[in-house]
């Protein structure tokens, strides 16, 4: 469904950014890489796109905190592979603390990384996308793009952000062929995630198993994590025919989240 299409994914050197990247290589998109981690590990990942999916794939380590890296990544790509079709913006972090102790730098780094960044990056891609006649922007927001939750004032801010961003792209570039819209996924059991159960755990000297179930019932009423796997789905459709009209708008994959 996707030879011969070019997907650059940030962030997806673990995590939900890995489960989508993996998704959009089964269906034959060659793939860029980038995020941090192991050169071993990212190479094994690379390697086994190409090994066994038949795709190109290549790695750029770009800081998505810099506007210049993120832009230079997107000009870079389209330098390579002459092309460039997908764009997912999936790259983020977490922080946690009151609105009156959260740090400065963090509140910035949070902003720079789970919104700028994406601005930065669809800003170079759209004009490419549109002489395409075809492009697919997915940015990845959260249930904290709909919604708040105490202790993640520069997170919910970027979210809901990055959905508004959503919104404004998916007007701009309306009937061009081109759409953008945004994935607001509840809980899924990744690093960023981790280390939230770890912290209800020690707070609340509890088990792992128990801080899991508590960050569960607190918002997701499945009380089942959502699969990096299920959120690449999502991508996927996404990049259908059948999602050719869905565009400036999210699709949640919560559990029931945000219906309550
Ligand atoms: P993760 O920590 O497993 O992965 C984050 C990825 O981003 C990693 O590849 C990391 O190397 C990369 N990254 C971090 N800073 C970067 C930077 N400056 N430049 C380039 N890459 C950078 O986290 P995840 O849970 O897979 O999160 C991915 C996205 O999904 C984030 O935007 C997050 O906000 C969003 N999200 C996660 C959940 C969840 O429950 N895990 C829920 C809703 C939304």
């Amino acid at each position: 469904m996707l030879k011969g299409k070019v997907a650059i994914v940030t962030g997806s050197t673990s995590g939900i950014g890995l489960g989508i990247a993996k998704e959009l290589a089964k269906l034959g998109a060659d793939i860029v890489l980038n995020g941090f981690g192991e050169a071993s590990d990212i190479e094994k990942i690379r390697s086994g796109f190409e090994r066994d999916q038949g795709v190109r794939c290549v790695y750029d380590a770009s800081d998505m905190s810099k506007a210049d890296a993120v832009r230079g990544m997107i000009a870079a790509t389209i330098e390579k592979f002459d092309r460039l079709d997908i764009l997912v913006n999936n790259a983020g972090i977490q922080f946690t603390a009151p609105v009156d102790e959260f740090p400065p730098a963090r509140w910035q780094a949070i902003l720079d990384i789970n919104l700028s960044a994406a601005f930065h990056s669809i800003a170079m891609a759209v004009p490419h996308m549109k002489k395409q006649r075809w492009g697919r922007i997915v940015n990845i927001a959260s249930a904290h793009g709909l919604v708040a939750s105490t202790h993640k004032a520069a997170y919910v801010a970027a979210k809901h952000g990055l959905v508004g961003l959503t919104k404004v792209v998916g007007l701009e570039t309306a009937g061009s062929g081109v759409t953008c819209n945004a994935v607001c996924p509840g809980w899924v059991r990744t690093p960023l995630v981790e280390k939230q159960i770890s912290d209800i755990a020690a707070d609340k000297h509890i088990s792992q198993k128990e801080a899991t179930n508590e960050l569960l019932a607190e918002k997701q009423p499945s009380l089942e994590f959502v699969s990096p796997a299920q959120l690449g789905g999502t991508v996927a459709f996404l990049c259908s025919a059948a999602a050719d009209q869905i565009t400036g708008t999210t699709i949640s994959i919560d559990g029931g989240w945000t219906a309550q």
